[in-house]
């Protein structure tokens, strides 16, 4: 492939020198779940989100799913969240018993549109979920005030956004609780699954840290019904280590965002991920929406070029959701989104030569 989607080989050739001695070690001392590895990387990770505690799940459904068991949210509870997501986000409300009301697209930021978010708010309703699509974060202070104003809980999916900030706070750090991913792909992402909660309450922490170790704070003392879902320390190791080169990868991610625009950003035909005052995105995914995609995406078949849809099919209209009663037309933005948003290669280390490859062939189709 001419251009690939994402890069991980090269970053991990970058990285071999220091994280295989430190997995030799661990190996040898055979801590393999919990312990110091995991203590360190859960401090050294609530610290960069500006939050208080962080706790390793593992990974970021459970994240989520963990949250909203520690919130209390259940059977009867509705949980608002945006139609357009990765299906985690809405699998996680179900799997956690509640029901999921989603709130369509808004087509310039592709998050949830905060205008139809009121209307959303029923009596049932339990908790608000943000998700920071693509490593741009949420407008949080409507958002926030909202949730205030009518008395429900405000739970981040912050699985795209490792290190993104709105108005000078960091995404994990705004809500009640917060998941994380940190799938392979993700912006911090471990060799293995993975995932962490962070919030700022001790409370919240402790119930998240009990139900993901079978519902026990003691050994063989289980007081709720919890799950198994940890962070290896292994992976704790890794991320940790990672989590050092975080910010200098968002910038290389920013860099190559910023040669994007500067390539594409005259084409009337395309839209380019919307720039806003006090938002300091990530690009876990840089985006295009156009209405002559099947240009786009012939062109760049044929050149070589990875690209992917995020995502092809809205959450509502995917099987194991239908008995949420949505039908096609229900969520038309979101529909509409996802026929004509497709994700150009975005990666830290891509390189000038490459985004004038892609950029060609992506002028070439329009
Ligand atoms: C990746 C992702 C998740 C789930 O994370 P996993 O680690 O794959 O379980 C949840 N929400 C969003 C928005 C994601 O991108």
């Amino acid at each position: 492939m001419s251009v690939p989607f994402l890069d991980l080989r090269t970053q991990y050739q970058s990285l071999k020198n220091e994280i295989l001695p430190e997995i030799e070690a661990l190996m040898s001392q055979a801590a393999f779940v919990g312990g110091p590895a995991l203590r360190e990387f859960e401090e050294d990770f609530a610290k960069y989100c500006g939050a208080a505690h962080a706790v390793g799940v593992g990974n970021g459904t459970d994240a989520l799913q963990i949250a909203f068991r520690a919130a209390g949210i259940g059977e009867g509870d509705e949980v608002i969240t945006a139609a357009n997501t990765f299906v985690a986000t809405v699998e996680a409300i179900v799997l956690a018993g509640a029901r999921p009301v989603l709130v369509d697209m808004d087509p310039r930021t592709y998050h949830m549109d905060i205008s139809r978010l009121e209307e959303a708010i029923s009596p049932k309703t339990k908790a608000i979920v943000p998700v920071h699509l693509y490593g741009d974060p949420v407008d949080m202070d409507p958002v926030l005030e909202i949730a205030e104003r009518r008395g429900v809980m405000v739970i981040e999916d912050s699985a795209q956004a490792h290190g993104a900030t709105y108005k000078g706070r960091t995404c994990g750090s705004m809500g009640a609780l917060s998941g994380f991913s940190f799938y392979p792909g993700k912006n911090l992402g471990a060799y293995g699954d993975g995932g962490a909660v962070t919030t700022q309450s001790e409370e919240l922490a402790q119930k998240i840290r009990q139900i993901g170790d079978h519902g026990s704070l003691k050994k063989y003392v289980h007081e709720v019904l919890g799950t198994n879902s940890r962070l290896d320390a292994i992976q704790a190791k890794i991320l940790r280590i990672k989590l050092g080169h975080l910010d200098s990868w968002n910038d290389g991610r920013r860099r190559a965002a910023a040669g994007y625009r500067e390539r594409l950003g005259s084409h009337e035909a395309l839209q380019l991920p919307m720039e806003r005052e006090g938002h300091v995105p990530v690009y876990h995914l840089y985006v295009i929406r156009s209405a002559k995609v099947a240009a786009i995406d012939a062109a760049l078949k044929e050149a070589g070029i990875g690209f992917g849809y995020h995502y092809p099919k809205p959450v509502h209209l995917q099987p194991p959701f239908s008995q949420l009663g949505y039908a096609l037309g229900d969520l038309p933005e979101a529909e509409r989104g996802a026929e004509e948003i497709l994700s150009l290669p975005m990666f830290p280390e891509l390189r000038d030569s490459q985004l004038d490859q892609v950029c060609e062939v992506v002028a070439s189709a329009l």
